[in-house]
């Protein structure tokens, strides 16, 4: 893809991860990219972890800083995917979101700076907090965030700043892409067979809930709305961020997200429901499936603020990459399904 005579080396640190395992992958199958890789765990990489352009090391980002400032030195992208990310945690345990989120990403970006490498950096959705606007856009909306006891907003606020860090260092020369989530799904992105309510992020906990015929809990009702982005499109965007052609996404930020995707939770949980219909082992999970309302003050605690509806705009993306979302949210929940309940093998039928 790249049309450099030696092919681009990209490292990744949390390579385990929803995204960074999807992202491997692909860069593995869709490129002849080398691909330099950490994480504390692995078993989301098990059918890479052979390949001969892999090369991946067990560690903590915290502690083996030798070899990821070797690495920085000898890579020419850097994709810092480490983070806290789910928000059941960021109201438990804040200082730990500042410390990994912003602390040690942090130090990373400075060793990019210090070795002029170009910087992959994952920003969220999140960051526009509760802003008003009904479609978020990159350059113009406003960033809202609660008061302090509101300690949900620790999360977003170390991207913000680390966003606008990230973005002075480039006024001063720094190569990078501040890339924007929003709410992807899809096979992996937490594990489907762990029930604890509030040990993964909402898409999981509910496909968790049906499996083991738990209630889906809807936070205050459900009302609030998400415009859910099937991992293969966020992954054929970061594709495109980190090939870079012509330097179409250097200093830019992009929103990634699907905005024909945008239901409320309720909704989601219903269109979930329905899927596992079509699987005839979980028919009767389905048909028994319950729904139930729960305050955010007894879900979360209080500590928690919610943000009601987020669509992105994705003119940017659009404009510079030549991107848009193609994958309906039907179709991602069959997919995730698919690879969970059907035991489908995801890395050999997704997107070639
Ligand atoms: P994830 O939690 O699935 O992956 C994070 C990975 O980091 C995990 O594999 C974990 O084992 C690893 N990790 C944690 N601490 C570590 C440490 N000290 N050393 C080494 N590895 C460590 O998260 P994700 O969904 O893949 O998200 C990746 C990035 O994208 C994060 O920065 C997240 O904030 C951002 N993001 C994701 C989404 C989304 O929809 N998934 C939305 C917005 C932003």
């Amino acid at each position: 893809m790249n049309e450099k005579q030696s092919p681009l080396k990209v490292l990744i640190l949390g390579a385990n991860g929803f995204i960074g395992s999807s992202l491997t992958s692909a860069m593995l199958r869709r490129t002849d990219w080398e691909v330099y890789g950490m994480d504390v765990g692995d078993h989301k990489l098990t059918h890479v972890l052979g390949h001969n352009r892999f090369h991946f090391v067990e560690g903590d980002i915290t502690i083996n800083r030798e070899w990821i400032e070797y690495h920085v030195k000898k890579c020419d992208v850097v994709i810092p995917l480490v983070a806290i990310a789910n928000p059941a945690q960021y109201v438990k345990h804040p200082l730990r979101v500042f410390e990994l989120d912003f602390e040690a990403n942090l130090e990373i970006v400075r060793k990019c700076v210090k070795y002029g490498k170009r910087l992959v950096f994952p920003s969220t959705s999140e960051v526009y907090g509760m802003c008003p606007e009904e479609v978020l856009d990159e350059q113009a909306s406003n960033m809202v965030y609660g008061p302090i006891d509101k300690q949900r907003w620790i999360y977003a606020a170390s991207k913000q700043l680390l966003d606008r860090v990230i973005y002075a260092y480039g006024l001063e020369g720094l190569d990078y892409t501040l890339f924007r989530p929003f709410n992807w799904i899809g096979p992996k992105l937490d594990n489907v067979m762990e029930p604890k309510e509030g040990s993964s992020r909402l898409f999981t906990q509910f496909i968790s809930n049906v499996i083991f015929k738990k209630p889906i809990q809807l936070v205050d009702g459900g009302s609030q709305s998400r415009s859910f982005t099937f991992i293969d499109d966020g992954v054929d965007c970061l594709l495109k961020i980190i090939e870079n052609k012509d330097g179409c996404a250097s200093r830019k930020i992009f929103n990634i997200g699907n905005p024909n995707n945008n239901v409320s939770v309720a909704d989601l949980a219903k269109i979930i429901i329905e899927a596992f219909k079509h699987y005839p082992d979980y028919q009767e999970h389905a048909e028994q499936a319950q729904v139930v309302s729960v305050s955010s003050q007894e879900y979360f605690g209080k500590y928690y603020q919610d943000i009601y509806t987020r669509v992105p705009s994705i003119e940017a993306a659009k404009e510079a990459l030549g991107w848009w979302p193609t994958v309906d949210l039907q179709t991602a929940i069959r997919r995730t399904l698919d690879y969970h309940l059907a035991h489908e093998d995801y890395e050999l039928t997704s997107a070639a």
